[in-house]
């Protein structure tokens, strides 16, 4: 699809990370036919890789710095990109991904009162700011699409990289989505969420090839994700083929949730 025909934007937070889920979501979404809008840390790097994902499916793309856990930059961000909307570069925003997040590697006496605030603001808190922020336009247009990131430590503890901190911040993603679909369901606005078992990106860094092996045989497939996987569901949870899917959760885990 070419830029002539996209129609709606989607906004994808944490997408600035080489080998990242939330990059490969939003070229999926690009080469969907979306224009995207990508927040990250970096303003710079978010930028650059919007524009060059831009530049490969011939779609408007724009990327501007947006710390998802502070309210003051999530404002700015969500100014940014609208100014870009009223301005005719972005079409409207109609789908937002809820990616940006970082993970606890430490057991749980070893944590403390910083590392869980700190956890709980990048992936809960800043799932809540972000989703305040683009809410309202896309109520008011009586059609969207909000995909938030939790994860399999959710629901099952956080092995390696997850731990405390971050399975009950990635629980909380479960309960927020849940209750806003439920508040906003006859909206046209679904909101539904995606957990992954492990996938393969950089986040899972300290991992060594025994722990990887050792992860790869606890999955009934025998491996880990692609992000190109994960941004299948994303996109399908997006698409207007998805609008009876409310409050729903899709576990993208080779399995792992049988054993
Ligand atoms: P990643 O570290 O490659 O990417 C995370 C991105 O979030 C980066 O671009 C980073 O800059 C951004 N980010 C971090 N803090 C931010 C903040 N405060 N504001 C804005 N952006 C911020 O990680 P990934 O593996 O691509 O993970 C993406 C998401 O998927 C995360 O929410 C993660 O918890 C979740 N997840 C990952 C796995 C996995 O195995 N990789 C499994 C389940 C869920």
């Amino acid at each position: 699809m070419t830029s002539t025909t996209t129609e709606r934007t989607a906004v994808i937070t944490g997408a600035a990370s080489e080998r990242g889920i939330g990059m490969t979501v939003a070229d999926r979404y690009a080469r969907d036919g979306w224009a995207i809008a990508i927040l990250d840390l970096d303003g710079d790097r978010a930028a650059q890789v919007a524009a060059e994902i831009g530049e490969r499916h011939g779609v408007p793309a724009f990327g501007t710095a947006a710390n998802v856990a502070d309210e003051a930059s999530v404002t700015a961000a969500h100014a940014a990109v609208q100014a870009e909307v009223d301005a005719g570069r972005l079409p409207a925003v109609g789908a937002l991904a809820n990616i940006a997040g970082i993970t606890s590697p430490v057991p749980f006496l070893e944590t403390d009162l910083a590392l869980w605030n700190k956890v709980m603001a990048v992936n809960a808190t800043g799932t809540y700011l972000v989703t305040k922020a683009f809410l309202p336009a896309m109520l008011d247009a009586g059609w969207g699409r909000i995909v938030n990131m939790s994860s399999v430590s959710a629901q099952r503890g956080g092995g390696v990289f997850g731990k405390v901190p971050y399975s009950a911040a990635k629980a909380a993603i479960l309960g927020f989505t849940k209750a806003l679909a439920r508040e906003i369901a006859d909206s046209g606005v679904t909101v539904n969420s995606v957990t992954p078992g492990a996938v393969d990106t950089n986040i899972r860094v300290g991992s060594t090839p025994e722990s990887e092996a050792k992860l790869a045989a606890d999955i009934p497939i025998g491996r880990v994700a692609s992000t190109e996987e994960i941004a299948a569901v994303f996109a399908f949870l997006s698409s207007d083929d998805a609008a009876y899917l409310q409050g729903t959760n899709i576990d993208i885990n080779g399995a792992s949730h049988l054993h």
